[in-house]
């Protein structure tokens, strides 16, 4: 085939498993440099569970929006997860990680499961207190229990409460602690953490960076070239590799991320407002509304961007009226927002919170809106007439 004369303007997929090496000479050459080489792309490709080229495209994509020297991509957000952490474990150091209590509840089970029983980490937790995070308590957290690392969400889930991300990584910095940064639900258009000093942030690439509901990928990124080698030999020895044909559908949907974000946050904020201000709904927790506990940081740390595109509100009434009116509300809207369990599709999608964190947040009236692009009018329609309809 002449290759050449396609002329196609889109990224190739390359599904090899293995390339082509000209001889032994070069062969020898490509292992030796693979795993030592300081550049992010390879050489030589060698196997697609080390590198490959579909897959060093997307990652450019996403560098270009991160603003950063490095993207690694992986197949899921928890893959991710699981490099980022892992490239700060050493045998025989026994400090421990220190956690935000309110992060994904999927990265508290990895972290209960695998890292504290399976791998003998110390976790520690730091929880907000009224509805905030206290920095002079995590200061002196930080200070005293001298972890390993710090992790954390800027927006928790399901309650929104921004973290103060620039002040957080202050504090680490002056204590000489290594950050880490899930910045799935903000994302680099409201927030970039490496600016501030973090060392790594990831994302579920399964969110708004694929920003359609049909792929599973995610993302580490980062500015050191150290930290770039561990993970390009940890995500090899452990084969959390992105797939070609992932890559390439994550490198052409993330090409609009500048475009559907905005519009998902502006059609969260209006959402936000339309449900505060609806005799039914006792409670709505948006980052954008002066209410919100937290709504001072977001301004200052999002510069008026935007306040993200999640939505948790409840109902009025006992806890009775307030499972009734939940249930009710989802049937009513079911046609237009449907109840799907994960967020950033284009589409509106809803979660009950109480079935899925119990304890946690038991309020039976609580519900997770992750609003999407389509017109608000649309949105405010299946919205009013629902409530209307209770
Ligand atoms: N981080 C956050 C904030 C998430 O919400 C999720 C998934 O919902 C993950 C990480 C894990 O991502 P994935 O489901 O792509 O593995």
């Amino acid at each position: 085939m002449k290759r050449n004369e396609i002329r196609s303007t889109r990224v190739p997929v390359y599904r090899d498993s293995g390339f082509e090496l000209e001889n032994a000479m070069v062969m020898g050459e490509a292992f030796n440099t693979e795993a030592a080489s300081g550049n992010r792309e390879p050489g030589h490709y060698i196997y697609s569970r080390y590198r490959n080229p579909t897959v060093v495209a997307a990652e450019e994509e996403i560098m270009k929006i991160e603003g950063c020297n490095w993207a690694l991509l992986t197949q899921s957000g928890m893959a991710a997860v699981d490099v980022a952490m892992s490239l700060f474990q050493e045998a025989g150091n026994s400090k421990p990680w220190l956690f935000f209590s309110e992060i994904y509840g999927g990265t508290i089970s990895y972290i209960n499961s695998v890292l504290t029983a399976r791998r003998g980490i110390r976790a520690e937790w730091f929880s907000p207190a009224n509805d905030g995070y206290n920095l002079a308590k995590l200061e002196e957290m930080v200070h005293r229990v001298k972890p390993q690392f710090l992790y954390f969400e800027v927006i928790s889930n399901p309650m929104l409460i921004i973290a103060d991300a620039a002040e957080v990584i202050n504090i680490c910095k002056r204590n000489g602690v290594k950050v880490i940064v899930d910045n799935t639900f903000a994302t680099p258009y409201l927030l970039k953490p490496l600016d501030y000093g973090a060392n790594l942030v990831i994302h579920s690439g399964t969110k708004y960076f694929s920003g359609h509901g049909n792929l599973t990928a995610g993302v580490l990124c980062g500015n050191g070239e150290e930290l770039m080698r561990d993970a390009v030999a940890y995500r090899k020895f452990v084969g959390h590799m992105l797939s070609p044909d992932d890559a390439y559908r994550l490198h052409t949907q993330i090409q609009t991320f500048a475009l559907r974000f905005p519009v998902q946050c502006e059609n969260a904020f209006r959402t936000a407002k339309l449900l505060a201000g609806h005799h039914i709904i006792e409670k709505v927790w948006y980052p954008g509304l002066t209410e919100h506990s937290t709504n001072n940081i977001a301004d200052r740390l999002f510069g008026g961007k935007g306040y993200g595109a999640m939505v948790t509100f409840t109902f009025r009434g006992d806890a009775g009226q307030k499972r009734q009116r939940r249930d009710m509300f989802i049937e009513h809207v079911s046609d237009k927002i449907r109840l799907v369990p994960t967020l950033g599709d284009p589409h509106t999608i809803l979660m009950p919170v109480e079935p899925v964190w119990g304890d946690r947040y038991p309020d039976p009236g609580m519900i997770r809106l992750s609003v999407g692009f389509e017109s608000f009018d649309e949105l405010e329609a299946t919205l009013s007439e629902a409530l209307e309809g209770l």
